[in-house]
């Protein structure tokens, strides 16, 4: 039987000879190319989880509860603890990783004849959401120190007068932080939803706020938070908003009914019972994340502040010729960014140390004596 090709179907126009997002999943020893946390969740934690799918297990027969309501009220008590001022479960929304969050959010706020807008570089997905909405488009710059120009800013809002402002804070891929005067003034200058997409949150510097404080003076600010990084939980898929109770009810219009598996709600309310212990890491990789930083500079090459769980580093006159010398060495990093630029995600100590020696190798660079 002769195979069909894309050109033999109906695809929209506009998504013709486009490809599926994603990084390389390739099988390497050393894999620092997603930003996932390289430690894999503890016995006690594991059994939990084990314990609590078991239990839903039993009632796979019924749909989940469509409103994740116990889920909801677990993710709010915990924002609470992490810069959230009084949320409640009408705060919160959750969803299959904050990629679906944000989607949802375009899908309720985008759409034809409307615009989104972000400053680059940034998250790669951001403009993907967009397409997939049939959402304008329009990305500013960000500063050459990768933070955000807030005249630049405030000028393609004027402009483009979007109902859909996207800004990753920490960012995907410099690592930097927004601060809180920024948001205020964007949100103050937007009358669309201003989107502070916080999937690294956890991992900021001391001292660095969350936007989780301006909700209570800015309803139409959104904040979005993963389980997939601080929590350990990249395959249990769960991310999640919190907002003004209207911004779910928005969110809720839009999404698929039972979106969220029962599964997954228990494997995600089961790990977030012991976020004391899973935070713990958060704070080693922290520090891994400094010590990366300090040593790239040490070398003689440029590397951001980072407030997540990586770091962009540069400038590499052929970057790429950098990446597959470190693949060939067992080290798989994200080429990603602008050129000559390369970010490499925070693994254990043993994994970075394979790092540094696969860097100094492929690049001739030496550590200062
Ligand atoms: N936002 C940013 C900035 C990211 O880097 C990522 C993951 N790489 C996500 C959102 C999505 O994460 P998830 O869907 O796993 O929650």
């Amino acid at each position: 039987m002769n195979r069909l090709t894309l050109d033999d179907l109906p695809l929209r126009d506009d998504l013709r000879g486009e490809h599926p997002y994603g990084a390389p999943q390739l099988d390497v020893p050393v894999q620092l190319n997603v930003n996932e946390n390289p430690y894999a969740p503890g016995d006690a934690v594991v059994d939990d989880i084990a314990k609590a799918v078991a239990d839903a297990a039993r009632t796979l027969n019924r749909y989940p509860d469509r409103e994740a309501l116990a889920l909801r009220a677990d993710l709010a008590a915990y924002l609470n603890g992490d810069g959230g001022v009084g949320l409640g479960v009408e705060n919160v929304w959750a969803a299959n990783g904050s990629n679906e969050i944000m989607q949802q959010l375009l899908q309720a706020f985008g759409g034809p004849g409307r615009t989104a807008v972000s400053f680059a570089p940034t998250y790669s997905m951001y403009p993907e959401y967009a397409r997939d909405t049939h959402t304008s488009w329009v990305v500013g710059r960000r500063a050459d120190d990768f933070s955000i120009d807030r005249a630049e800013a405030l000028r393609v809002i004027a402009e483009h007068r979007p109902s859909v402002i996207l800004l990753a804070s920490p960012n995907n891929p410099t690592g930097t932080a927004l601060p809180l005067a920024d948001i205020e003034a964007i949100a103050e200058a937007s009358t669309g939803v201003v989107v502070i997409d916080e999937a690294y949150g956890e991992f900021r510097r001391a001292g660095t706020p969350s936007a989780l404080s301006l909700l209570p003076a800015h309803p139409r600010l959104v904040v979005t938070r993963t389980m997939s990084k601080a929590f350990a939980l990249a395959g249990g898929r769960l991310g999640y908003l919190a907002a003004d109770p209207a911004v779910v009810d928005a969110v809720r219009i839009v999404r698929l009914p039972y979106h969220l598996s029962a599964v997954t709600q228990a494997a995600a309310r089961a790990a977030l019972a012991h976020a004391s212990s899973l935070l713990a890491a958060v704070d080693e990789l922290r520090a891994e994340r400094d010590r990366t930083v300090a040593w790239l500079r040490s070398i003689g090459l440029q590397a951001c502040d980072s407030d997540a769980n990586f770091v962009l580093f540069g400038r590499l006159p052929d970057r790429h010729a950098v990446w597959q010398g470190l693949l060939d060495r067992g080290v798989l990093i994200r080429e990603t960014g602008p050129d000559g630029w390369l970010r490499v995600s925070i693994g254990t100590p043993d994994e970075m140390a394979a790092f540094r020696t696969a860097l100094l190798d492929v690049t001739g660079m030496e550590e200062p004596a």
